[in-house]
């Protein structure tokens, strides 16, 4: 989404517009891209506001998915941001991991991002975060949630003990995950990733510590629902200690 006239001049709305647009978004520029997997695009956005942003790992940021300068009227509204994982950020710049699930306005975005593209987003922000004063952490989820878990597995002291379960349609969707030997990868082929049986079984299967720790389950909503049904009815975790971030369903359009 360029800001500029294709003959590389700011039109004189921009001028109007764009310390508006600050007020309401931190804006920066596509450095770099990269193909992770078949499916996902490593997305980095650098520039001089990302360098005065603040960031845990686990949290998000709501990308504007639209023209930013364009006029977006109330029906349009549930299209124009999606929220997406930080996958790191190092001070200078962030990068950000969409998976191309097909169509929607967010897999669209990312598809379409080129080097130099302008990129507007809110935060980051959220609760999905690490508990650091347990000694053991678990994590499940599928492709979308591996994002967020890199970048908390990243962050984890070398002595927290760490398992989980990470489903994805086949090896090559694979993220590099930190701490990958730990966990278990479950590979669902062509099932659909909600309501995922074979996610579900995968962690049933954990040999987990007897006492609980805490666990991050993020990801297709109704899988999430069912790992914590699983892990508070049959494991007798604490509801406290399963922090549980849906983050897209079929039927549902832009959870946040
Ligand atoms: C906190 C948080 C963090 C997130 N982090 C990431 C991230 O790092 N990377 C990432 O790719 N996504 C992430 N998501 C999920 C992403 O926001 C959703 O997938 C979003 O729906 C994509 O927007 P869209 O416009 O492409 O599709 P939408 O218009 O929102 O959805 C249209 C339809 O597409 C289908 N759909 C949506 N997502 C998927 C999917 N992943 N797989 C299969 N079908 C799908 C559903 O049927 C949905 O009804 C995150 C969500 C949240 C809440």
């Amino acid at each position: 989404m360029p800001t500029e006239s294709p003959a590389g001049r700011r039109r004189p709305a921009d001028l109007l517009f764009d310390p508006l647009l600050g007020l309401f978004f931190t804006r920066g520029r596509v450095e770099h891209i990269e193909q992770l997997t078949p499916r996902v695009r490593r997305i980095r956005v650098s520039g001089p506001d990302v360098r005065a942003l603040s960031w845990t790992p686990g949290q998000h940021v709501r990308v504007h998915v639209k023209d930013v300068r364009a006029p977006v009227w109330a029906g349009m509204l549930r299209d124009v941001l999606r929220t997406y994982s930080v996958w790191s950020y190092d001070g200078e710049g962030l990068e950000l991991c969409p998976l191309d699930h097909g169509d929607g306005p967010g897999a669209g975005w990312a598809r379409s991002l080129r080097v130099g593209d302008e990129v507007a987003f809110r935060g980051p922000e959220g609760r999905f975060v690490l508990d650091r004063s347990a000694a053991h952490h678990l994590f499940a989820g599928e492709e979308t949630a591996s994002v967020a878990f890199g970048a908390m597995l990243r962050a984890l002291p070398e002595e927290a003990r760490v398992d989980g379960v990470v489903e994805v349609a086949d090896p090559r969707d694979r993220l590099p995950l930190p701490r990958s030997a730990e966990l278990r990868w479950s590979f669902r082929g062509d099932a659909a990733a909600a309501e995922s049986p074979s996610l579900l079984a995968a962690v049933r299967e954990l040999d987990l510590p007897p006492e609980p720790g805490v666990a991050y389950l993020a990801g297709e909503a109704r899988t999430c629902q069912a790992v914590r049904r699983h892990l508070v009815d049959e494991r007798g975790w604490p509801r406290r200690s399963v922090l549980v971030k849906p983050f897209w369903t079929p039927g549902r359009r832009g959870m946040d």
